[in-house]
């Protein structure tokens, strides 16, 4: 069988054909860019937090299957946490790109796990990290110098 096949299974292939969260927010408090130079994958991401939660979250964008598909699951998974939640579901996720799914236990992730064979495919990764670390840009608190996501 073809690993590959495991990537785009049916819930990757239904949120990259009907992306939920799409279209972007009238009023975001913040909206970020991403860019994966490697495969061309480009997306804006728009954030609406209220309360310390995230009350709204949207994306308008162009690309691969993948990055479409990670980030609709991302758009879904997101709202309604806490920042610091949103936050640590980013780590989490990070994790399971590079790491694997032996680092993360894919069960907690429930529809995310559908990405988690990514990791296998070092090309397809940053297409799949590419709508969370625009998410995590977007929820850093102002003037954190953290490494920068995969943005222009
Ligand atoms: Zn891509």
């Amino acid at each position: 069988m073809n690993p590959l096949a495991d990537l785009y299974q049916e819930l990757v292939i239904d949120h990259s054909k009907r992306p939920r969260n799409f279209g972007g927010l009238e009023a975001p408090c913040e909206s970020r860019q991403g860019y994966n130079p490697l495969c061309g994958d480009r997306l804006r991401l728009d954030v609406r937090v209220k309360d310390g939660k995230v009350e709204a979250i949207s994306f308008v964008g162009e690309g691969c299957a993948i990055s479409q598909a990670s980030a609709s699951l991302m758009t879904e998974a997101v709202k309604g946490l806490t920042v610091e939640q949103a936050r640590n579901l980013f780590s989490r996720m990070h994790l399971l790109f590079t790491e694997g799914d032996a680092s993360v236990p894919t069960e907690e992730l429930g529809k995310l796990s559908a990405l988690s064979g990514v990791w296998e495919f070092p090309s397809r990764v940053k297409c799949a990290s590419l709508a969370w670390h625009t998410l995590r840009s977007a929820l850093e608190d102002d003037g954190d110098p953290s490494e920068p996501a995969v943005t222009e």
